[in-house]
């Protein structure tokens, strides 16, 4: 699978420079290592994964990074690398089988690397069962020497205990809102969006790179925001007898399948925000969070909302 913007080297990763750091120690360290790199979806994982891999093939290493020139980097960009193994999921698949677990196991036990003194393997673990994953605890124990696992879980829930004691554990951050601007400057520019939307784009992204960009390719997301927006201004302002019949009404676009996501998450922003603001808007959000979740779970639109807005008279 390519990266989206093309391959993205480690030297250039914006921000998280403790875990630049402890990465490149790692690779010092020499070969047999697992390592389990766990960050939510949307944080790059897979980036990260894939530039140290190209670091830990690389020839020629030129301070501790991968020179991008010798034949091993050219291999690895070239996405034909014979020493670099990738298991992940194909278009359309959920759970990666037993079947495609044990060929993957199976294949680094008698190989030597051909290009140089390792060979990578990098693996979605989060799509991998937890029965399934018993398969590995032999392949990271005892492991042909020169072999390099990393293993990407969006958190430790989704990983067995076995495993993770097996592994070394490193936390992908998100991008503080300085880092995650650099990172959009980087980005071509479309012309489509103005200063201030990039803005709210940056600040409701939370710092989550995947996340903005889906944000940023998402048409409708500014609109509905603006939109959600005005609605919540106006429900804080409304006497809890207007608000039920009137917001209601207003909001009755967003009972549609496919744009209640956006009311989810575009009021948890406000309310989360808010009651960083004002700790006595803490339950408000609280009682919000359990109305998606009955959403989420196919409850009635109508009575959850007419169950939750007299909530927001509460924030003021
Ligand atoms: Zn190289």
């Amino acid at each position: 699978m390519v990266e989206q913007h093309g391959n993205l080297y480690l030297e250039n990763l914006v921000g998280r420079r403790e875990l630049k750091d402890s990465l490149l120690r790692l690779v010092q360290t020499g070969n047999n290592v697992s390592l389990l790199l766990q960050g939510e979806e949307g944080l790059g994982k897979h980036t990260v994964a894939r530039a140290l891999a190209e670091i830990l093939l690389c020839r020629q290493p030129c301070n501790s990074y991968a020179c991008h020139k010798c034949a091993s980097c050219n291999y690895f960009h070239a996405q034909s690398h014979p020493d670099y193994v990738e298991l992940t999921l194909q278009a359309g698949q959920k759970q990666i089988t037993m079947e495609q677990l044990r060929n993957f196991t199976d294949e680094q036990v008698n190989l030597q690397p051909l290009l140089g003194s390792r060979r990578v393997f990098l693996l979605e673990l989060y799509a991998v069962s937890p029965q399934a994953q018993n398969l590995l605890l032999k392949t990271l124990e005892s492991g042909a020497a020169g072999n390099f696992y990393i293993l990407l879980a969006n958190n430790l829930t989704q990983v067995l205990p076995t495993v993770q004691s097996r592994t070394q554990i490193f936390n992908l951050p998100h991008l503080s809102q300085e880092d995650l601007q650099q990172f959009t400057a980087t980005l071509p520019a479309d012309g489509r969006q103005d200063a201030a939307e990039l803005k709210r784009l940056a600040e409701f992204s939370q710092g989550n790179p995947g996340f903005y960009l889906q944000l940023l390719h998402d048409e409708a997301f500014l609109r509905y925001y603006n939109d959600l927006q005005e609605i919540f201004l106006r429900a804080l302002k409304c006497s809890p007898a207007l608000l039920l019949s009137e917001i209601l009404t207003e909001l009755g676009a967003y009972k549609d399948k496919d744009k209640q996501p956006y009311l989810w998450r575009i009021w948890s922003f406000f309310l989360y925000k808010t009651s960083l603001r004002r700790p006595s808007c803490r339950p408000v959000f609280i009682a919000w969070q359990k109305c998606v979740a009955r959403l989420q779970a196919n409850g009635s639109f109508e009575i959850q909302m007419q169950a939750f807005l007299p909530e927001l008279a509460k924030v003021l």
